[in-house]
């Protein structure tokens, strides 16, 4: 499916799939215009609400989700924007988990509230504390698993299963692990949003998003909000994320394995790793019932921002950057990063220290990434 699924071949029978960089589409007639523009006759008629290249796309994710439908994205916090704006009104109350990535607590605590939609931000890991959140006018389950950077796992099928009892529509950004490792649709999941930056290109190459979903959401609810606000994907960067899908399975099964080898090392030099598919992650039984492999990302922890700095500055292979899901080993410092935007007290909610480290682990030679971990550890005194 990864390879081959959605692909449409054109006249010339391409065997990788073509690059449709238009904009536009002209018609044979007038009433073959008029007939594409009431619906009667199927095809395309502008960019921002068809493209080839980005249904082949589509399809493919749909497919690997499992999900009736998908629509693609200018980018992750596009497709996390839209699959909550579309569904939302002024009075609307929504739950959402406190560990999340800093742009999406950004939607959370300061876009929606600007709209009259109120959060209430919870403990993602208490299952109970979904419920006792919930609202006569609670429309909205927020969340992602493994969060970002704290790796607290939420326990799919159990909130899941609250929101429906509830009738509210759970959404859940699934980016961290893609539908290579977890596919949250078959624990109850209404909606699975993605940034396709990250695993899914998994070359660092461009920004993308997706939301799936079934056919009634995807084409009442979130395809009037996406076609009339324009988040649209490249149809160029579509085609680099259906390269990119095309060896998502190896990809994520190797960084998986590498990952859990690094996590091994770090747990016998640094006072604490989380990282799933260690037995001493809190929530590791879950993490594994859930989810096939630990996933590419783990944290650890030094002892404080110098500390960890000195760590970064350390290194030789591994790159100081704020990407995940890359074929490359990254690694970056939340605190003064990717979450610097959100204050101090949300980020001590988070457990986000000023001495934690966060590792995307890549494709390289997992030897290799350990010894530049110890020399930048020695180097830094740790
Ligand atoms: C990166 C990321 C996003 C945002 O995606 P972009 O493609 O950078 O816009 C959202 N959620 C999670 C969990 C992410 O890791």
């Amino acid at each position: 499916m990864g390879v081959r699924g959605g692909t449409a071949r054109s006249e010339f029978g391409e065997t990788s799939e073509a690059i449709f960089m238009t904009s536009g589409y002209a018609y044979d007639s007038a009433g073959q215009a008029a007939a594409r523009f009431t619906g009667e006759q199927q095809g395309m008629t502008y960019s921002r609400l068809q493209n080839p290249t980005v249904e082949m796309l589509e399809k493919r994710i749909a497919l690997l989700e499992g999900a009736e439908s998908a629509r693609t994205m200018a980018s992750g916090m596009a497709a996390m924007t839209a699959a909550l704006l579309c569904q939302l009104s002024a009075g609307d109350h929504l739950v959402a988990a406190r560990t999340m990535f800093g742009s999406c607590r950004w939607l959370t605590d300061s876009l929606l509230p600007r709209f009259g939609i109120e959060a209430t931000i919870v403990d993602g890991s208490d299952t109970p504390g979904w419920e006792k959140a919930i609202r006569p006018n609670t429309k909205v389950f927020f969340f992602e698993t493994p969060a970002n950077p704290t790796l607290e796992i939420v326990d799919l099928a159990a909130v899941c299963g609250i929101a429906k009892a509830h009738g509210i529509a759970s959404v859940v950004d699934n980016a961290f692990a893609t539908a290579a490792l977890q596919r949250p649709m078959a624990f109850g999941a209404d909606v699975v949003a993605y940034s396709a930056t990250k695993l899914m290109d998994g070359q660092g190459r461009v920004l993308a998003g997706a939301v799936c979903g079934t056919e009634a959401f995807v084409n009442d609810v979130l395809l009037p909000f996406v076609r009339n606000t324009g988040p649209t994907l490249s149809p160029f960067n579509a085609w680099v994320v259906l390269k990119g899908l095309e060896t998502l399975d190896i990809r994520a099964e190797r960084q998986c394995r590498n990952a859990l080898q690094v996590a091994g090392f770090l747990e016998s030099r640094v006072p604490r790793v989380l990282y799933p598919g260690l037995a001493s992650h809190p929530q590791h039984e879950l993490a594994m019932r859930q989810m096939t492999a630990g996933g590419t990302i783990l944290s650890f922890f030094v002892g404080d921002r110098r500390e960890a700095h000195a760590l970064l500055d350390g290194l030789e292979l591994i790159d100081i950057s704020n990407n995940i899901g890359d074929s490359r080993s990254l690694m970056t410092h939340p605190s003064s990063t990717t979450h610097m935007g959100v204050s101090e007290e949300v980020r001590d909610s988070m457990g986000i220290t000023e001495g934690m480290l966060r590792l995307n682990v890549g494709l390289e030679d997992p030897q290799d990434l350990i010894e530049d971990l110890d020399r930048a550890l020695n180097a830094a005194g740790l």
